[in-house]
């Protein structure tokens, strides 16, 4: 009998998983970057890219919320914000769309 198994890394990049973020999203100051790529390696969801110093960024289509890209950052680059600044702004688009 043959099992077939998906053994793709990262394969919720195929399905969105932004909408159930743990309430946290990871902010990259993009100030103290030294292109190190840990937070790219690291990312179980496989949703932060760039290339050279101060590039990197991530996908919240993708992202948990997890931490560790913030916890893994040599240099603190990467820092853990709520989620309130999307609510607030969504809440201000809706309060403009009843104008
Ligand atoms: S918080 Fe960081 S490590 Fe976790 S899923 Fe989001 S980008 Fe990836
Ligand atoms: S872990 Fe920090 S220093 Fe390394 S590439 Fe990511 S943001 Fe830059």
């Amino acid at each position: 009998m043959h099992v077939k198994i998906n053994a793709k890394p990262g394969s919720s990049k195929a399905n969105k998983t932004g909408s159930w973020r743990s309430g946290k999203k990871p902010k990259f100051l993009q100030s103290r970057c030294i292109a190190c790529q840990l937070c790219v390696i690291m990312c179980p969801e496989g949703c932060v890219t760039g290339k050279g110093k101060g590039t990197f960024n991530v996908d919240l289509d993708y992202c948990k919320g997890c931490g560790i890209c913030a916890i893994i950052c040599p240099v603190k680059d990467i820092e853990m914000v709520d989620e309130e600044e999307k609510t607030q702004s969504r809440k201000i688009s809706e309060w403009k769309e009843d104008k």
